[in-house]
């Protein structure tokens, strides 16, 4: 993470508002890769939008300005240079244009908000900063008066220091008075104390050792799609299970089964909440998905966005072929959080993957070859995707369309 430009909210204060803003503008825009079929652009524009509305509902202002950023730009300007453009049909254009009167406006207001805020915090800032130079003149002149005393009173000095007080170094005891909650014991009652903010422990009980802070108050730096650090993708737990269940058949005959895992955004987490099963044709190594036009209508009924895909290896371990490289990549392209699990049931395994995101994103992009096709393995193109969060508490929602 520390290889990425930062900028996120609580680190640019310092910065000038509208070069604040033209650097949330300048965020995450993509070139258009025409090897992608243009419909995936036009499906990733949709959920573009459906997040950005999330966003904008749950108050985070600036991945909502982002994302509607990056929505114009790609469908007023980058869109154009796709060689498939000019013989797209107006049926597929039409929802992605009435999309763009609408998100306009929105991002206009947006972007006043925010300057008003970022001029309040840059204003603060600069308030700040002065204080500081004041303080620290304060300081020096203090230091330069004592100087002067010590020179005249040494003797003095000698007589009144302390050897069990030392006024000039720093107070390392301080750095301790930030206590997080996890820091406490688990048993009941220390729990319960450790989430409490400082200012709302009962004055009468002894006190907790020490000052609690509550984490949740803290701006969640994470939180900005600006610092470039995927977000969380949430899996129930039953997922794998349950789709085995419906490839059983197929799994019994070595046919591979595949599946679209689709969810939503809440709260800056990814949560997949459906597996849809378009019709397909399989075969012991391969999968092919047929009418992905039905896929989306159920996506859109049910506002989901797409995270991933998930397929069965019957005979073979977990891991990504060349093929599912492929397949993998253009998943990626659109959503760099998307997932391709797989399951191996005669192994009785399961795999999260995901292309490494530097190179094998870039490498497996440019491959022109198809079909199954050697591809070199060292740096590697794949890897366990990092970002997943298993949960016991969600079920999964199954769409069957075959
Ligand atoms: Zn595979
Ligand atoms: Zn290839």
């Amino acid at each position: 993470m520390s290889s990425l430009i930062n900028l996120s909210a609580t680190s640019s204060k310092n910065m000038e508002p509208h070069q604040r803003i033209r650097a949330l503008s300048n965020y995450g825009i993509v070139g258009i890769d025409p090897n992608i079929p243009i419909k995936r652009y036009y499906r990733s524009g949709t959920e573009m939008v459906r997040m950005a509305h999330v966003y904008l509902q749950e108050g985070n202002h600036e991945n909502a300005y982002i994302l509607y950023i990056k929505f114009m730009t790609l469908f007023l300007e980058k869109i154009k240079s796709h060689p498939e453009y000019k013989t797209l049909s107006s049926t597929v254009k039409q929802p992605i244009k009435t999309k763009l009167k609408e998100v306009m406006p929105v991002t206009e207001e947006l972007k006043v908000k925010l300057l008003n805020r970022y001029e309040k915090e840059y204003t603060q800032y600069l308030a700040d900063k002065k204080d500081e130079a004041k303080q620290k003149e304060r300081e020096e002149a203090a230091k330069r008066d004592n100087m002067k005393n010590n020179v005249v009173n040494l003797d003095n000095l000698r007589i009144e220091s302390d050897p069990n007080v030392q006024p000039s170094a720093p107070d390392l005891s301080l750095l301790d008075q930030v206590v997080y909650p996890n820091d406490f014991p688990s048993g009941p009652n220390r729990r319960s104390e450790g989430l409490l903010l400082p200012d709302s422990v009962p004055e009468k009980k002894p006190s907790p050792q020490r000052p609690t802070f509550d984490r949740s108050t803290k701006p969640h730096r994470s939180e900005s799609l600006i610092e470039g650090s995927l977000r969380t993708v949430v899996v129930p737990n039953n997922t794998m299970s349950v789709f085995l269940e419906l490839a059983r058949k197929n799994t019994l005959n070595n046919i591979e089964t595949c599946g679209i895992l689709a969810g939503k955004l809440a709260y800056h987490r990814l949560l997949i909440t459906h597996i849809i099963i378009p019709k397909q044709s399989g075969t012991s190594d391969s999968c092919t998905t047929t009418n992905e036009e039905e896929i989306f209508d159920i996506q859109d009924q049910k506002n989901l966005i797409t995270l991933g895909w998930i397929h069965t290896h019957p005979s073979q371990t977990a891991f990504l072929s060349s093929v599912d490289l492929h397949t993998h990549c253009s998943y990626q392209m659109m959503m760099p959080e998307a997932i391709a699990i797989v399951c191996a049931p005669k192994y009785q395994s399961s795999g999260f993957f995901m292309l490494t995101p530097n190179y094998g994103l870039d490498y497996i992009g440019n491959c022109r070859q198809s079909g199954f096709h050697p591809h070199p393995n060292d740096p590697a193109l794949f890897m366990e995707a990092q970002h997943v969060l298993l949960d016991d508490k969600c079920r999964i929602e199954v769409v069957d369309l075959r």
